[in-house]
């Protein structure tokens, strides 16, 4: 069911609880040494403020652990967004729900910002605490979710406060649920899923949703070794779920009853040893010699993948090909990475380490869309109900 976003509701004049992503590195000195997710959250902030809105805004930085340690204030972050924002009023509360945040909220103008102090300075906050979720939301007229890495979590800032007001999506909620979720209910075909990562354990809920919905499945990285050792091959030291070798005997007979294409590397690279600098070379999946471990997938593993993935109008890809940390052991990552931004339909990555991968690699900007949230976007694609966005208003 579609959510209401902020474009769905009349904002003039009202106080907006916003609950933004400002969880942001610090220097020592505690300057904000990484302003990406404070430029993400403001199409948001802007939509809100040019439509004379009073916006409060909410999140939580770092681990503070439930008390007030100045080393996690989010004051520092409300200079950068001042900055950012030059001609506009920001306000910074010294608390959460307490005086401060009240008395900036009650002299606060239209059009100006109050940033509430972190709220995981509070144990009632994680804890989703009926009583703090509801004297926040005592300070709004309406809740605007917009930190998609938390909308996985059922925290008082992220889910509790919807019980008392009105709440709908912001942009960035938005535009992730919209991408993601159009791939998943109405995916345009062929539909690719690209998974790869460490463990398979790590993946089932991932590849057992997805394989209800694709056309292509295509397991590389890491957990392609459990299903080389489910079709009897030997594997060296690779990585080896013992656990889930059945598994993935059993997805492989799902994807044939379901008519999926599923594709596993042909070839892989070895090495000696876990290490940027090992001894490896190329040999074909089923020749892992003893002693030599898997840590990337081969040229014509890449090949024939890049194949399935120029083909696909709808791609999702979780997890790296190989351990793209080393240098040595990067090229399948690298060249999956180059399929999807040569394909022409829509490709969407999904995973923290993924979204790593394809920035670090260079290929962030051409591709629809990475997403913002490691853990909430791997929940997403399991197809689980999130509960920051199960909480939203239906359209
Ligand atoms: P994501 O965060 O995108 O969901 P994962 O956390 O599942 O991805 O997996 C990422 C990790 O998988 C990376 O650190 C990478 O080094 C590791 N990995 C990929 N291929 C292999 C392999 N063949 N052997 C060991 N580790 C691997
Ligand atoms: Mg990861």
């Amino acid at each position: 069911m579609a959510k209401k976003t902020i474009e769905d509701v009349n904002v003039e004049g009202k106080k907006v609880l916003v609950r933004v992503d400002f969880n942001v590195p610090l220097t020592e000195d505690g300057v904000v040494s990484d302003d990406k997710r404070i430029v993400a959250a403001l199409p948001t902030i802007r939509y809100l403020l040019e439509h004379n809105a009073k916006v409060i805004l909410c999140s939580h930085l770092g681990r503070p652990k439930g008390k007030v340690d100045p080393k996690y204030s989010l004051e520092p972050v409300g200079q950068r967004l001042a900055e950012l924002l030059p001609d506009t009023r920001v306000w910074f509360a010294t608390d959460t729900i307490g005086e401060s945040a009240k008395a900036a909220i009650e002299d606060m103008k239209e059009g100006e910002i109050v940033l509430l102090e972190n709220t995981r300075f509070h144990p009632e906050e994680e804890a989703n605490d009926p009583a703090f979720a509801k004297a926040l939301a005592s300070m709004a007229d309406l809740f605007v979710s917009d930190a998609f890495g938390t909308v996985h979590r059922a925290h008082a800032s992220t889910a509790g406060v919807a019980d008392y007001i009105p709440a709908v999506a912001g942009f960035l909620i938005g535009k992730e649920l919209g991408v993601m979720g159009e791939a998943l209910e109405n995916p345009v075909r062929p539909f690719v899923a690209i998974l790869g990562g460490a463990k398979v354990a790590d993946k089932i809920g991932v590849i057992k949703n997805l394989l209800q919905k694709c056309d292509s499945l295509i397991i590389g990285g890491g957990m392609a070794y459990t299903f080389f050792k489910a079709m009897g091959y030997e594997i060296g030291t690779s990585l080896l779920d013992e656990n889930s070798i059945d598994l993935a005997k059993e997805l492989m007979t799902e994807a044939r009853v379901r008519g999926v294409n599923l594709l596993l590397p042909v070839d892989t690279v070895v090495a000696t040893e876990y290490a940027a600098d090992a001894e490896h070379k190329t040999v074909p999946a089923n020749a892992i010699p003893s002693g030599w471990m898997g840590l990337d997938i081969g040229e014509k593993s890449c090949e024939l993948f890049r194949k399935t993935i120029l083909q696909a109008k709808t791609v999702i890809w979780n997890g790296p090909m190989g351990v793209f940390e080393f240098p040595a052991f990067a090229e399948g990552t690298k060249k999956v990475a180059a399929a999807c931004a040569d394909c022409e339909g829509t490709t969407i990555i999904g995973g923290g380490d993924s979204a790593s991968a394809v920035k670090k690699l260079g290929f962030a900007d051409r591709m629809t869309h990475i997403s913002t949230g490691g853990g909430a976007s791997l929940e997403f694609l399991e197809g689980k109900t999130l509960p920051g966005v199960a909480v939203l208003n239906d359209k």
